[in-house]
């Protein structure tokens, strides 16, 4: 019986479902660069070179391994627009008895799946189960919850698979070392660098293709140093773990000039491609607390991973394709130009933007409280976050972005994933990093033009939304802030987010 298996573009794995289903004597593997997927929306550079190169790698693997493997370049004669119709010309080229695939990670991936039983022969569409978590056992965990919460999820996770457990308890005698893990980092401390993985001649040659058919797509090459390879990932993994997970928790939070990516493990490109799997990375951290790797810093990597990223990818499935239009805020300013080009004068963000540019990489505290928090303090539409987001970063996928940004960034679904919005004005960033010495705003000025725009920007979001937000019991002292300012006071505030907004919005 003739397979055809297609392969998606994040489903690099040997151990795909779809490969252990089918026989690769008889089996013929579609891979495909396809010009819907490319440009659904205009992503970085790196992204786009990132995928077809770690794609093209993967497919000389399979063949290596004694798959045929039916690839489609996007500058071939007979590239295919989209996935549907290289399923379809491959059914007929190949006279195949049957599709096997595994389901994709995005609800426009999935719904066109679902249409490739059109072609005259079954169609089998099989779980992903690259992740920790079934949809399933996810569903089984939610339903009839009152509230689905990441932290209660998390420690479910550990009780099911006995990580950093024991006697049926968490390691170290906590769930989590949060509160060790917000430290700045000290003046002159060495940050170890990532390993280089200098350009192959596979991926030379889809920079090429890159800058001749997206040359006007966001973003920069010349820094690209992304694993496209499992053997790659591994080292990546490796280095992560022998040289920077031990501070991973205590810097975990920290904004530093001039250090992009600090003691974070850079790995979400190579899991969410299929590289790595989630599994070996909490096994590979887990393991290091035998060779001396704190557990504040093994349990917060964990918690990413075991915690976050299925949780995420619960929450996407189970809230449907409409959640990435929730806007619970009622945001509607457009996205200010600067996060298109930088030059907003705030050093934190700037700093965030050009790694962004020139890497396709921010690590999550800019995400979060640099870049995120500035859209929901000025009341951006979350929609148009959500693009930026899912344009800008090689690791973009909508199943883990949407999440991310809609809900625990923007706070865009109404506190279905964070119990409040994830606000801070300056003080916060001032503490948690060094640009504010190389800003051309006081991060101490609270009013003027002068002033430090999270100041106002805080106080002004929490006014906006005094009506709904302050009935939440975990804002009740921010709010009680807010009250004690005079009117006058309360009123020059609001001024000044205005002003500012006006000139850059
Ligand atoms: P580390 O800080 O070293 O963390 C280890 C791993 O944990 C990551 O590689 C990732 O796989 C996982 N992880 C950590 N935080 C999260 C999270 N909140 N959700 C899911 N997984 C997590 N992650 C993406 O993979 N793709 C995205 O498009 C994405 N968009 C984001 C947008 C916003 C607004 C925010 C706040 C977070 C977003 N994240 C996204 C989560 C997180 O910021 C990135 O996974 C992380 O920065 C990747 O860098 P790293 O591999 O060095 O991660
Ligand atoms: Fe950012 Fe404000 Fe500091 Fe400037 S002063 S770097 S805008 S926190």
């Amino acid at each position: 019986m003739k397979t055809l298996v297609p392969i998606l573009g994040d489903q690099l794995s040997h151990g795909l479902a779809s490969l252990r289903a089918a026989d690769r004597r008889t089996a013929v593997v579609l891979m495909a660069e396809v010009a819907e997927e490319a440009s659904y929306v205009p992503h970085h550079k790196q992204k786009l070179v990132l995928v077809f190169s770690a794609m093209r790698h993967f497919a000389e693997e399979l063949r290596r391994d004694g798959w045929t493997v039916d690839y489609r370049r996007l500058d071939g004669p007979d590239a295919p627009g989209s996935l549907t119709a290289g399923v379809e010309a491959a059914v007929l080229r190949h006279g195949v008895s049957r599709i096997v695939a595994v389901r994709g990670g995005e609800h426009r991936v999935i719904a066109a799946q679902q249409g490739w039983g059109r072609f005259g022969v079954p169609l089998t569409l099989l779980e992903d189960d690259r992740f920790m978590v079934s949809t399933a056992a996810f569903e089984g965990w939610a339903q009839g919850r009152k509230r689905l919460r990441m932290e209660d999820f998390y420690r479910w996770q550990r009780a099911e698979t006995g990580v950093l457990m024991e006697a049926g308890q968490p390691l170290g005698g906590q769930w989590n070392f949060d509160k060790d893990n917000r430290k700045s980092l000290p003046k002159g401390m060495p940050v170890p660098a990532p390993p280089r993985f200098a350009p192959d001649a596979i991926t030379q040659e889809v920079m090429a293709l890159v800058n001749d058919r997206f040359p006007t797509n966001f973003g920069t090459l010349q820094q690209f140093n992304w694993p496209v390879t499992r053997a790659e990932a591994l080292v990546a993994l490796e280095r992560f773990v022998a040289d920077r997970l031990v501070h991973f928790g205590d810097y975990q939070d920290a904004l530093v000039e001039g250090e992009a990516t600090l003691f974070h493990s850079l790995v979400s490109t190579s899991i969410n491609l299929g590289l790595l799997s989630p599994r070996e990375c909490i096994d590979a951290a887990v393991a290091a607390l035998e060779t001396g790797a704190p557990l504040n810093a093994v349990e917060g990597f964990v918690r990413q991973i075991l915690g976050w990223r299925d949780y995420v990818r619960g929450i996407y499935l189970r809230e449907g394709p409409d959640y990435v239009h929730r806007n619970a805020l009622g945001a509607t300013r457009p996205l200010p130009e600067f996060y298109w080009t930088g030059g907003s004068g705030m050093r934190c963000f700037d700093a965030a933007f050009e790694q962004t540019r020139d890497l396709a990489y921010a690590h999550h505290i800019q995400r979060l409280m640099v870049l995120g928090n500035f859209a929901l303090l000025a009341g951006v539409d979350p929609h148009a976050l959500h693009l930026w987001f899912l344009i800008v970063y090689a690791d973009a996928y909508e199943w883990v972005e949407a999440p991310n940004v809609i809900g625990m960034s923007q706070y865009a679904d109404g506190g279905l994933l964070g119990s409040k919005p994830y606000v801070a004005g300056g003080a916060y960033l001032s503490r948690m990093g060094n640009h504010c010495g190389s800003c051309r705003y006081k991060v101490k000025e609270k009013a003027g033009p002068d002033a430090c725009p999270f100041n106002y920007l805080y106080w002004d979001f929490l006014a906006r939304h005094e009506a709904d937000l302050s009935k939440n019991q975990r804002l009740w002292t921010v709010y009680d802030g807010w009250r004690r300012f005079s009117p006058e006071r309360q009123a020059e505030i609001r001024a000044d987010a205005e002003r500012f907004l006006a000139t850059v919005c």
